[in-house]
């Protein structure tokens, strides 16, 4: 028994930012660890999401024996519903973990019905020759936990994403007890998220974002608008209390938003007090100064609600003269641009926009900083210890800050990056060669698809479809379109009609254009998404074909 080989293959998130899994092996038993996915960098406009090249999970399929799941963010669940198409194992994780998994399956359909097995905090379960203890961590996401997996060759912890929150909003504390017991028993491997390493001291505790947002809560005399990521229930709860507190009621906007609470609403995770809820249609009627609405969208994301708002596009919601927005949450970089275009547009309409970083803070991060990444590495004391979740500089970071365990036990670090394999045998720990690793792209339809599908493909697949660029010429300063749109194709042939076929795509984004108020043509943002899901449309109507379409606006 001993002389086999303990394996951990980071499949993805190191040397990278997102889509973490990592993969360990004992003999012919594979356990997964997360199953997360990024978001497309600009370049890859027109993709939906990327996740992790699945081929070496593939190729070892009937070894793999489950999916375990630390934590409900999507660079940790995203790529599930793809995982479980190729390989079907059952998924562990927390009940609002899996609750969040199962509403990103709802949109696709697997062929088998998938086997989701909720754990709690000091559970113990057993998979092959692994024991899996779960251990409670604080985060900006509820129901967080760290694996201690118990192999025939020592423990391996893994801490998933954490901070070490000494005041967290719903009073569940980090079980540092449990950590620090197995750290006294001793510790083969420690595998640590490394995302905030290059930060000093300590990360705020998620109250400290009370004093800000209850000055915002406190001065504005019409609509206060706040928005986080539809994930961050302990901030839903500080909106519900303090409109709570100042006699407002909200109204919960963006399909996320909704289904999240309700979600935890129904976990008992969110205590909504009674009567407190507003209905969209309902929240322009009441007294302004009555009001708050909690709203999904703070990354700028072109069809999200708060996007919509602010080009007064949204069904039921208007932001007015002398309201706040509250955009409680960071600028995750890459969205920039989308973000300020959106606060550019609030501040057009007369709202006065609270984001970025301030003192007090109006958004804390849910990762630890180095103070407490040392305290974690102080309490396990591992004998081998390998950062994860982050760029090579914060894993590079993160390696140093163990330095000075070397006196107390620790023989060495390893700053990998995904496909490297470590093992470790009863002789110690070394690099071992690597697996094939990569990135996949997703195209599943546009967000707002009645009937998505799922579609996996590469890059390859993607340039055999051939690219669509349907080119469009708007005056910025009118919103005006100055010619009929334009559209240029590479690899994407039609075998006849092809003219006819182009003819009735440019009447397709022609009525885009039209169904666009002007504000909306402004926003190139908006408009590129917009025309992207209706051209794709139809095309995969007409066609059954899925080009790359990219969208380009050239500006006069
Ligand atoms: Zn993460
Ligand atoms: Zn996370």
């Amino acid at each position: 028994m001993t002389d086999r080989k303990l394996q951990i293959i980071p499949i993805g998130g190191l040397g990278e930012f997102g889509m973490n899994m990592t993969a360990i092996r004992f003999g012919d038993d594979i356990i997964v660890i997360d199953s997360g996915m990024m978001f497309p960098d600009a370049e890859l406009l027109g993709v939906d999401l990327v996740m992790p090249d699945l081929t070496y999970l593939k190729d070892n399929r009937e070894c793999v024996r489950a999916l375990i799941l630390t934590h409900g963010h999507e660079d940790h669940i995203g790529a599930t519903p793809f995982f479980l198409s190729e390989i079907d194992v059952p998924v562990y994780g927390s009940a609002f973990t899996l609750a969040l998994v199962e509403r990103r399956l709802e949109e696709y359909e697997l062929e088998r019905e998938p086997r989701l097995i909720p754990i709690k905090p000091k559970q113990i379960v057993e998979i092959g020759p692994f024991k899996i203890e779960f251990i409670h961590v604080t985060h900006s996401i509820v129901s967080a936990v760290a694996l201690a997996i118990s192999t025939p060759l020592g423990v391996v912890i893994h801490t998933g994403d954490y901070k070490v929150d000494p005041t967290p909003i719903d009073n569940e504390m980090f079980d540092l007890h449990t950590l620090a017991e197995y750290g006294k028993r001793g510790v083969l491997l420690l595998l640590a998220d490394s995302t905030n390493s290059d930060r000093p001291g300590y990360t705020q505790s998620e109250r400290a974002v009370r004093p800000r947002m209850e000055e915002v809560f406190n001065r504005a005399d019409r609509r206060v608008f706040v928005s986080c990521f539809s994930s961050s229930i302990h901030r839903i709860q500080l909106v519900l209390d303090l409109s709570q507190e100042y006699n407002r009621r909200v109204a919960v906007i963006g399909r996320s938003m909704v289904s999240v609470t309700e979600i935890a609403h129904s976990l008992g995770l969110l205590d909504i007090p009674d009567d407190i809820l507003l209905r969209p249609q309902d929240a322009m009627d009441l007294p302004p100064d009555k009001v708050t609405i909690l709203i999904s969208g703070t990354q700028g994301e072109p069809m999200s609600a708060l996007s919509r708002v602010a080009v007064d596009n949204h069904k039921h919601i208007s932001v007015e003269r002398g309201d706040t927005v509250a955009l409680s949450s960071r600028i995750i970089p890459g969205n920039e641009k989308a973000i300020f275009r959106m606060i550019d547009h609030m501040s057009r309409r007369g709202a006065d926009v609270l984001y970025g970083s301030m003192n007090p803070p109006l958004h804390v991060s849910g990762h630890g900083s180095s103070e407490e990444m040392k305290l974690v590495l102080n309490l396990v004391r591992p004998r081998f210890f390998m950062p994860i979740h982050g760029e090579y500089r914060q894993l590079a970071k993160h390696a140093r800050l163990a330095e000075h365990l070397r006196f107390a036990g620790l023989e060495d670090s390893f700053i990998m990056e995904s496909g490297e394999i470590l093992e470790i045998d009863k002789h110690g720990a070394r690099r071992a060669g690597r697996v094939p690793v990569g990135r996949v792209c997703i195209d599943s339809g546009s967000v707002d698809d009645a009937v998505p599908e799922m579609v996996i493909r590469d890059r390859r697949l993607l340039s055999e479809d051939g690219i669509v660029l349907p080119i469009i010429t708007i005056n910025r300063h009118t919103g005006r379109v100055e010619n009929s749109p334009e559209i240029v194709s590479r690899g994407f042939a039609l075998a006849e009609d092809g003219s006819e076929f182009m003819a009735r795509a440019r009447a397709v984004v022609a009525k885009t254009l039209e169904g666009s108020n002007q504000e909306e043509k402004t926003d190139w943002g908006v408009m590129k998404e917009k025309i992207r899901a209706d051209l794709k449309r139809y095309i995969v109507k007409e066609t059954s074909r899925r080009p790359l379409i990219m969208p380009v606006i050239l500006e006069i």
